[in-house]
């Protein structure tokens, strides 16, 4: 574990607290619905299994979780409207009636709840397959409370194509250039992670403002498909973005993986680009675990290790949520 003086433990407890921490990726939210008739977790109690509830949401000091909802992958998925819906249903008519925590769509809302110590929630979507490649749909998730999304997980949608079929080497369809232009009217945050490097780039072309990757890593120290290039990192950060680190071991290290290796990561990028343009992205409930990180009640454990690798106050803060909140007030209207 992390070896702190008291003067440095306080530290990080201090900046922990006073810290509007924020998590870019989680697959949470489809596990707090009823399988078979029966709930599997719920949200509002400290459950055993899964990585994410409010209790510990609570215990980890998380100001905002993003809650992406990943139907399934693949073209055209029937139902993933229908799954989609089932689970803003949750959001709305359970997580957001409890007392300590509401969905936001905008910056301002999760200062607000800070100040109030309300734990919020924000809903993506991770791959687009719910819209079932209809601009119209993509407005009415937008009225729906969707402030970020990614055109694809690792399958091929209308939209764009995921790191599964990279050996098409294609651009944005014409569907996606026509989507980045509305994700952009209505103030939504786009997301890459996922996406094939050509797709990567042609946003970059395409993209006027800021945009994320809401869960990746560096390539260059952990040699994966999911993870950003240098070039890619120095691009993002040209377009004013942040990448939220994944806690999945896979894309942290070969072997190992651990919370040292985890933060060689964030070393990378602020020797690269600075410290705005990282941020904490677990993947919890979607693979990320690390045995410092095992579930979000942890998280302080990325603040002491920070702390530890002497990062100023100020570059703590924004690398624990400030980078991704600034992104957050640029976009969201
Ligand atoms: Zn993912």
């Amino acid at each position: 574990m992390i070896e702190l003086s008291k003067s440095q433990e306080e530290r990080a407890m201090r900046l922990h607290k006073e810290a509007i921490v924020i998590d870019t990726h989680c697959d949470s939210l489809g596990g707090y619905l009823p399988s078979r008739g029966r709930p599997t977790k719920v949200f509002a109690e400290d459950n055993e299994t899964g990585q994410i509830d409010l209790p510990k949401l609570v215990k980890g000091g998380v100001t905002c979780q993003v809650f992406a909802i990943c139907t399934a992958s693949g073209p055209i998925v029937p139902d993933a409207t229908f799954r989609a819906l089932k689970q803003v249903d949750y959001f709305y008519n359970v997580m957001n009636k409890l007392p300590n925590f509401t969905g936001v769509t905008t910056a301002d809302e999760i200062v607000e709840a800070k100040n109030k110590g309300v734990v919020t929630g924000l809903l993506a979507l991770e791959g687009a397959e719910p819209l079932m490649g209809d601009i119209a749909l993509m407005r009415v998730f937008y009225q729906l409370g969707f402030r970020m999304i990614s055109f694809c997980h690792n399958n091929r949608t209308p939209w764009a194509d995921g790191l599964g079929f990279k050996r098409s080497e294609g651009k944005l369809p014409e569907l996606g250039v026509k989507g980045l232009e509305e994700i952009q009217r209505l103030g939504i945050v786009f997301d890459v992670s996922h996406i094939t490097d050509h797709g990567f780039w042609d946003v970059c072309d395409l993209m006027k403002g800021p945009f994320i990757a809401s869960h990746s890593n560096c390539r260059a120290l952990c040699d994966v498909p999911r993870n950003l290039t240098d070039d890619m990192i120095h691009a993002l950060a040209d377009h004013d973005g942040v990448m939220g680190m994944n806690y999945l071991g896979g894309f942290v290290a070969k072997e190992n993986a651990n919370l040292e290796k985890m933060v060689d990561h964030i070393d990378r990028i602020v020797n690269l680009v600075g410290p705005n343009h990282v941020g904490l992205g677990s993947d919890y409930d979607g693979g990320g675990r690390l045995p410092e990180l095992n579930d979000t009640s942890m998280v302080p454990n990325m603040t002491r290790e920070l702390v530890k690798r002497e990062y100023s106050d100020e570059d703590i803060l924004k690398i624990l949520g400030g980078n991704f909140l600034r992104v957050f007030k640029k976009v969201l209207k």
